[in-house]
């Protein structure tokens, strides 16, 4: 008798049904983080190619950043270390905003949910954070005035607050989440934190089925420390999003953990949710790689290979929450290469388990 194939999923036919994606391993624990996820697409037999673009963080020319741009055009999707831009030097821009910059990728999405297998200072958390990722403080226009005193502009467009409430809500509404709460200081930045927040509140109209409040920035972070649970999905400004995320990732467990999603109309790039380059501890295989490989998890959902996310996510979760194989970060022994061989043996379990 024939073999039938059972089809379960069938991926958007591109390049003959694999998917090309542009990989920036960007610099510190980003490459050898960038290796273990070729390698566990490599064992799984995920139907993923990478297109690596380097990005020299020193160059002050900006061939290689165009080139990745490209790259990106190209691909549509790009999977991203962080790319070191320590330089106080003024003619050196971060390449890192300069891409989501060029890319139009106006919103950054962070998924921050406990893993009941790490000990954490917060437990059952589950918090979206919704933050502006192209303007507000991260606009790059600084100058000295006269000598001693700089000038630094924080830019608030109503189309992009605009088109961020209306993200929230549409991903809220989507997700079947309750609240959304806007973070601001418009009590003193009554112009720009108050275009951001007006905004909402008009938007937040549309949505009645959504709870919508607010709360100021410096009494959130007391309020996250405090008391997590009464936040579902938030929204904020550029500036307070990096700071918030990194405070609610530091809750549930830190820097190796969680993934991010940067969206724009037509472009999408996944990354560790902090966005760190860890230099310090790069090439001692103790990094922790599941940020990382949540990361490619978040890309495979984008591409539409929900098969393939689904058994590397149960892998992670396996590893993390079942075998608390952990490293240092998370209070354990493991090294990098510990967590990575655990994935791949889940993965290969599962890929063998399956009927195609
Ligand atoms: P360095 O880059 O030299 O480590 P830094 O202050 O720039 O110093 P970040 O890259 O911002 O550090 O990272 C913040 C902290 O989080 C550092 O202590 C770093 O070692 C740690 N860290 C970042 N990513 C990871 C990871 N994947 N696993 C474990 N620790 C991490």
């Amino acid at each position: 008798t024939p073999v039938v194939r059972k089809v379960i999923h069938i991926p958007k036919a591109q390049y003959g049904g694999r998917h090309t994606v542009t990989m920036l391993p960007g610099g510190g624990i980003g490459p050898e983080l960038m290796d273990y996820v070729k390698e566990i697409f490599r064992v799984g037999g995920i139907p993923v190619d990478f297109e690596l673009v380097q990005i020299d963080p020193k160059s002050s020319g900006n061939e290689d950043l165009e080139y990745a741009i490209t790259s990106i055009k190209r691909n549509g999707v790009a999977i991203k270390g962080n790319i070191e831009t320590g330089s106080l030097d003024t003619g050196i821009i971060s390449r890192n905003v300069a891409l989501r910059n060029e890319l139009d990728l106006y919103v950054n999405v962070l998924s921050c949910k406990s893993y009941p297998g790490v000990i954490a200072r917060q437990k059952d958390i589950d918090i979206l954070i919704i933050r502006q990722n192209t303007e507000g403080e991260y606009a790059m226009l600084e100058h000295e005035s006269v000598s001693g005193v700089v000038e630094s502009m924080k830019i608030v467009t109503y189309d992009n607050s605009e088109r961020v409430a209306r993200f929230a809500f549409e991903y809220a509404k989507k997700l079947g989440r309750k609240k959304v709460t806007t973070i601001h200081k418009a009590n003193i930045m009554k112009l720009s934190d108050g275009l951001f927040l007006e905004t909402s509140k008009r938007i937040a109209k549309e949505y009645p089925e959504i709870e919508h409040n607010e709360m100021i920035i410096d009494n959130c972070c007391m309020q996250l420390v405090s008391n997590p649970h009464q936040f579902d999905v938030m929204i904020m400004t550029n500036l307070y999003g990096t700071i918030v995320s990194n405070v609610i990732c530091g809750l549930v467990g830190g820097a190796g953990l969680l993934s991010g999603k940067n969206y724009g109309d037509h472009y999408a790039i996944f990354e560790p949710g902090t966005r760190n380059t860890g230099t310090s501890i790069a090439g001692k295989n103790i990094a922790n790689p599941i940020a990382m490989i949540n990361a490619s998890v978040d890309m495979l959902e984008h591409l539409g290979h929900q098969t393939h996310a689904h058994i590397l996510s149960s892998a992670v979760n396996n590893t993390v929450n079942v075998e608390k194989i952990h490293t240092p970060d998370l209070g354990g022994t493991a090294s990098s290469m510990d967590v990575v061989q655990s994935i791949l043996k889940h993965v290969l379990e599962a890929t063998k388990s399956m009927k195609w």
